[in-house]
């Protein structure tokens, strides 16, 4: 029986683990490519998994759609 007093760390941290695992082999796919920085998150992502914004003259990149629409509805307010 689990002792209710032993905190479950070991399995979250397996968990982090495993996230970090995953992430790092989608770079290593990737490896070889640009990695450019999300505009919203900053977050590294390489250049063919980026989301992309095309401006009259620039184009804007993002981890994904949620930044993507975070950075649209920020623009859309403060213009
Ligand atoms: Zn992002």
């Amino acid at each position: 029986m689990a002792d209710p007093h032993e905190p479950t760390i070991e399995s979250a941290e397996d968990k982090d683990v495993k996230e970090k695992e995953l992430q790092e082999h989608l770079l290593r796919e990737h490896s070889g490519q640009e990695s450019i920085p999300c505009k919203v998150c900053l977050k590294e992502v390489p250049k063919s998994l980026a989301r992309t914004f095309e401006g009259e003259d620039y184009v804007s990149y993002f981890c994904g759609l949620d930044c993507l629409h975070e950075w649209e509805k920020d623009d859309k307010e403060s213009t």
